[in-house]
């Protein structure tokens, strides 16, 4: 059975130390979070394969890690001023405020149908930059990742020689002052966004649209979402954001609706057209580029043909924090064991396990146990396969319960027979390997557990 509601998630991961709500002691932030020791590692997980498949397994791909820190000309024109914008509207009867296309009319909090007329609310965070604050020393937290790409075109276009089609890939944060943050960390004011900006020849962009999209829905069905619980979605043309031609939404079935998880967007030249056009109009072309040829700034030169061209550019960009959310959501399993007892276990893809391995000792006063226990932890360790675990905080039913919930795959049993105190001699530098959703039981030699374990992770 999946979970039946947030509730659930949002309480296991409190629990267990997944996720906090942010400044959490001082009756939280809205719309901030804190990841603790579990979830940490499950967003660095995801981010890695992420990483891996975008950037490591293609070979038309550049990463980028820009500063959160923008200045105000590139949100300028990139339109973010003018256009970054949530329709706000009060509650004229209990003063609560609301974003105008997510409540229909009437206010979520008293039902009342008096509300103000909408008016456009800038969802970007403005910050003081330097000692001496004054109309002008004002500058942005970055409301998406992308823009860092666009202000780097030149700098790697000109630093690794690549020619269209390529792309740029950055995981990063990014701030948005969310009128209503909600939905534990579906919708929150600082987040995490996974964003490529792929650089194509004119005309080549709607194919590349629909690549992106399809490769884009693989790669989640690899991070275990299912096929039924992703939903394609085209965007009406009347919804697209400033710079779309075309946005597919990549929507999920969240435990609180079908939503969207990422876009994937044409956002044609806009944003590499816009910028161009102020470096010419602010009188600093000639710094960005000194080919006599080229009009345009931000642009690159056609293998073929020579022309100078500014390519159009499809954004595939999803955000971390949904993404969490997303394996989260789809893992999350109570199962009715042959006992009668039920057992909650997150049943998340082997690799974006917290923790890999758990290694338990039987018993916690042994020291010989114990020491052996330690010393296969470390081994595993060193394998290199992420996080092994030295679990000696309970009994054994309690530490695979543990397990169980917070998605460790193997959990690992260090015994009398493996020290070889038993009158079974030839189990000695065995174990017993646990595993996670069959429950099995196997048996296996200390020298072959590495493997094992590899081999179960991909
Ligand atoms: P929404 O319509 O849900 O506000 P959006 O269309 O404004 O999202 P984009 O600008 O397309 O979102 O951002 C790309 C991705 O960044 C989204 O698909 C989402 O995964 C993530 N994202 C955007 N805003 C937030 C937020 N406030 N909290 C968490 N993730 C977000």
């Amino acid at each position: 059975m999946p979970a039946q509601s947030m509730d659930e998630i949002v309480s296991l991961c409190k629990r267990r130390g997944f996720i906090f709500p942010g400044s959490d002691i001082y009756g939280g932030l809205q719309g901030t979070y804190d990841y603790g020791p579990l979830g940490v590692e499950l967003k660095n997980n995801l981010k890695a394969a992420w990483w891996k498949a975008n950037v490591y397994e293609r070979d038309d791909m550049e990463g980028l890690d820009a500063s959160i820190l923008t200045h105000k000309l590139v949100l300028r024109h990139s339109g973010h001023e003018a256009t970054f914008a949530d329709p706000l509207v009060d509650c004229k009867n209990c003063n609560s405020r609301w974003r105008a296309d997510h409540i229909g009319g009437e206010c979520p909090n008293c039902g009342s149908t008096d509300l103000t007329e909408p008016r456009p609310f800038n969802m970007m965070f403005k910050t003081v930059v330097g000692p001496i604050e004054d109309e002008e020393s004002y500058a942005y937290l970055r409301p998406e990742t992308a823009q860092g790409i666009f202000v780097n075109f030149k700098n790697i276009l000109d630093s690794t020689s690549r020619r269209l089609p390529f792309g740029i890939a950055q995981i990063g944060k990014a701030f948005r002052n969310e009128i209503t943050p909600r939905n534990f960390i579906f919708r929150v004011r600082e987040f995490e966004q996974m964003e490529i900006e792929f650089f194509v020849k004119p005309g080549t962009d709607e194919e590349w649209h629909q690549r992106w999209v399809e490769a884009r829905l693989a790669w989640w069905r690899e991070q275990g979402l299912s096929s039924d619980n992703l939903v394609p979605y085209r965007v009406p043309t009347a919804d697209l954001s400033h710079y779309s031609k075309a946005t597919v939404d990549i929507q999920y079935r969240f435990p609180h609706g079908l939503e969207e998880l990422e876009g994937v967007a044409n956002r044609t030249d806009f944003d590499l057209g816009s910028h161009s056009k102020a470096q010419s109009e602010l009188g600093i072309s000639a710094k960005v580029m000194e080919n006599e040829d080229s009009t345009a700034k931000l642009a690159i030169q056609d293998a073929e043909s020579g022309k100078w061209i500014v390519p159009f550019v499809i954004e595939p960009s999803t955000g971390v924090d949904r993404g969490v959310l997303a394996v989260l959501s789809e893992a999350f399993t109570k199962e009715k064991l042959d006992s009668g007892e039920e057992r909650i276990v997150l049943k998340l893809k082997p690799h974006l396990s917290p923790i890999k391995v758990a290694v338990i000792p039987l018993a916690r006063n042994k020291p010989e146990i114990t020491e052996k226990a330690k010393a296969i932890k470390k081994e595993l360790q060193s394998a290199g396969f992420g996080r092994v675990f030295y679990e000696d905080t309970g009994n054994i039913g309690k530490a695979y319960r543990r397990h169980d919930e917070v998605g460790t795959p193997f959990c690992v049993t260090v015994d009398y027979e493996t020290v070889g105190k038993s009158d079974k001699p030839e189990l000695t530098d065995t174990v017993t390997v646990r595993d996670r959703d069959s429950m099995k039981q196997e048996r296996l030699h200390t020298g072959e557990l590495a493997q094992y374990v590899q081999e179960r992770l991909k």
